[in-house]
């Protein structure tokens, strides 16, 4: 019997153990398969709880529906019929300006207009911002190789669209510098769409005219965001159960060494055991720690990757204490308000069934690369400003009726300038560890689907070489 060794219990591991099972079974090959977590339980940054008819969320909240492998996933493991879409009725963002919340012009996607109307009536942007973002129409192709996604914006939008949504929806999703992240890794439709179209929103409105999809979600892919009925915990449930004796809670990986005759050896505290693949999907930087030994120079490649950390607040108020109409699925701010949190989701607008009736349910983000003083103040400290602030900017009059705060140190991947070629040499050097694979947020993609997607490919290589 082979036997495979997946290391990190988070999406990416359960993905690809779940998948290694499924093709051996199909493939009739008889596999063993082992999924280390250093943690009691298993999820990774994926945390939902229940707490006074509330349902928390404490890290991811939602997942994009545009990559296939989630939804055949979830239609694998029956829970299809537990996706829940978001509520159609409050589709809009808002962005603060001048610490008061303005509506993200129609037909935004993600960072740049599709709709010239909206966004020249929006007052959100002068209107010398708003002529510059429109001389992309007519402004030559540029950029060449490897580009920051800031570069990006400022040459075809200019530094308004930038500073004022670009920063703050960037920062977001990767809680990162839009000056540092790669703009062929994070963004590559809008590098596609210039090198296609020249100007970004003319290849953006002639693709949405295409995508029925897109333009029915009048915006930044509202539609295409889903979650399921209680929370984003059934994915994990519903692996952790198909895949229960496969799994090792509580025990973390300490190292991994290649051993004679092409096995892998995992060390862990309880001892070791020889494996014939082994899959690690905890982040580059505990990989290259595990991986030391077997070669110095792919540990320090690995151990390179910068992270960013950011923490989520979650707070819940009664509707009546709260003026704002919340229509809406929350607000992003931009660095220039000198605000300590990021962003904040209305979470009880966004899907149905967070919060109980006539309550309300908000979480805001706190860290980040341009926030870290935020994400390091104590717990109480954060609750207190994540309150002052949501309480300036939708009027809120009495405290919170829960509160409750979540750390994620280093959990967000930073894809920088050159991230591509990082990658491609990493991939380079696993060619000459056969048996050794990497999968997880760290490399091809930091969202869910991305994760799953990355993982179940993992799976399908190892099968492959196991059964070579
Ligand atoms: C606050 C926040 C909000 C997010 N929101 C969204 C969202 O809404 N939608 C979305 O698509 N994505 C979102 N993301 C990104 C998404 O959560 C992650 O990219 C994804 O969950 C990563 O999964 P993973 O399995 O690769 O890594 P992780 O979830 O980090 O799991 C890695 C696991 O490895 C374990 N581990 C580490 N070292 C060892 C060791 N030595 N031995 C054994 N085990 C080890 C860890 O304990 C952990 O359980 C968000 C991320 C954060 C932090």
């Amino acid at each position: 019997m082979s036997r495979v060794a997946v290391v990190g219990g988070g999406i990416s591991g359960l993905a690809c153990a779940h998948r290694l099972q499924e093709l051996a079974a199909a493939r009739r090959l008889p596999l063993e398969v082992r999924l280390y977590e250093a943690a009691d339980r298993f999820g990774g940054n994926i945390r939902t709880e229940s707490r006074g008819g509330f349902l928390l969320e404490n890290g991811p909240d939602a997942f994009l529906t545009d990559k296939p492998a989630i939804l055949d996933l979830c239609g694998r493991l029956g829970i299809s019929d537990r996706i829940i879409g978001t509520n159609p009725h409050y589709r809009k963002t808002f962005v603060v300006r001048n610490r008061r919340l303005v509506p993200l012009p129609a037909g935004f996607y993600l960072v740049a207009p599709t709709d010239v109307w909206p966004f020249l009536a929006t007052p959100l942007f002068s209107w010398k911002g708003k002529l510059r973002a429109l001389a992309d129409l007519v402004l030559p192709r540029g950029g060449s190789g490897d580009e920051s996604i800031g570069a990006f914006l400022r040459r075809r939008l200019g530094v308004e669209v930038l500073e004022r949504v670009g920063q703050p929806m960037l920062s977001g999703v990767y809680a990162g510098d839009p000056d540092a992240l790669s703009l062929a890794v994070t963004m590559p439709r809008f590098k596609e769409l210039e090198e296609r179209h020249r100007s970004l929103i003319l290849g953006l409105m002639r693709s949405s005219r295409r995508e029925r999809s897109l333009k029915a979600a009048k915006g930044p892919r509202y539609a295409l965001f889903s979650s399921f009925q209680g929370g984003m915990d059934t994915l994990v449930n519903a692996l952790v159960a198909d895949l229960g004796g496969s799994l090792v809670p509580g025990e973390a990986v300490r190292g991994v060494r290649a051993e004679a005759g092409g096995k892998w050896r995992i060390e862990t505290d309880g001892g070791g055991a020889l494996f014939d693949a082994v899959c690690l999907t905890a982040s580059a930087r505990s990989a290259g720690a595990m991986l030391e030994r077997v070669s110095p120079a792919l540990s320090a490649k690995l151990r390179a990757q910068s992270y960013a950390s950011v923490a989520t607040v979650n707070l819940a108020y009664p509707e009546s204490a709260i003026r704002h109409r919340m229509d809406g699925f929350g607000f992003v701010a931009p660095a220039s308000e000198k605000l300590s949190f990021t962003a904040c989701t209305f979470v009880s607008r966004k899907f149905p069934g967070r919060a109980p009736d006539r309550h309300v349910l908000l979480r805001a983000f706190a860290g980040g690369v341009f926030g870290m003083s935020f994400y390091d103040l104590p717990d109480k400290a954060l609750v207190s400003r994540a309150h002052d602030e949501l309480a300036a900017l939708l009027g809120i009059h009495s405290g919170p009726i829960l509160a409750s705060v979540s750390r994620y140190a280093e959990k967000m991947p930073q894809y920088t300038v050159g991230h591509a070629a990082w990658v491609s040499s990493l991939e380079e050097d696993l060619r000459r560890l056969p048996g050794l694979y990497l999968a997880g947020s760290s490399y091809k993609g930091a969202g869910i689907p991305d994760c799953v997607s990355a993982a179940e490919s993992a799976a399908e290589s190892i099968l492959d070489f196991i059964s070579r």
